[in-house]
């Protein structure tokens, strides 16, 4: 049975190479499934979809979706997608060698996604190891999140 899954680009300026490269490189595997991107991400993202399926845009089959750019706001739109259980995997390769004008925000989508167990590629080779992985067939997988309702329900005084 077809898993179609949602799954969540991100890449810093600096790694926007790497992630195209990782895109063009799974390609294919890519046009199964609904993704969901930030801004300049998405715009690299579906240009080289766009390039390796061909200059026929018509035909292309690609479901992406184009969030805000990160720093001004688009982290924080995805963030909500992963608390609103939309988000079914994360692939952000964030850089590790900038200072980000939206550090919070970047922290924020690391510490959400930690937090609904959504499987999260934060460099390439994970991001090879999860997109290969057999559970990307399993529509029976779903990451346990843990149960909330003893802190949703505690006593306040
Ligand atoms: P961008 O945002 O895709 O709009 O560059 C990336 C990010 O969150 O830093």
């Amino acid at each position: 049975m077809e898993n179609r899954m949602t799954i969540a680009l991100v890449a810093h300026d600096a790694m926007k190479h790497d992630l195209a490269e990782w895109v063009a490189w799974n390609w294919e595997k890519l046009l199964s499934h609904r993704l969901v991107c930030t801004g300049t991400t998405g715009r690299i993202v579906a240009e080289t979809l766009m390039a390796r399926r061909g200059k026929d845009v018509a035909n292309a089959r690609f479901d992406i979706t184009m969030l805000k750019s990160g720093p001004l706001g688009g982290d924080q739109q995805l963030g909500a997608m992963i608390a609103s259980s939309e988000i079914d995997m994360l692939i952000f390769f964030w850089d590790p060698m900038s200072a980000q004008p939206h550090d919070v925000d970047v922290k924020a989508l690391l510490r959400l996604a930690t937090l609904y167990n959504v499987p999260t590629a934060i460099n390439r080779s994970t991001a090879d190891f999860m997109i290969s992985s057999t559970l990307m067939a399993n529509a029976d997988y779903k990451p346990v999140v843990r149960d909330y309702t003893t802190y949703i329900e505690r006593t306040l005084k």
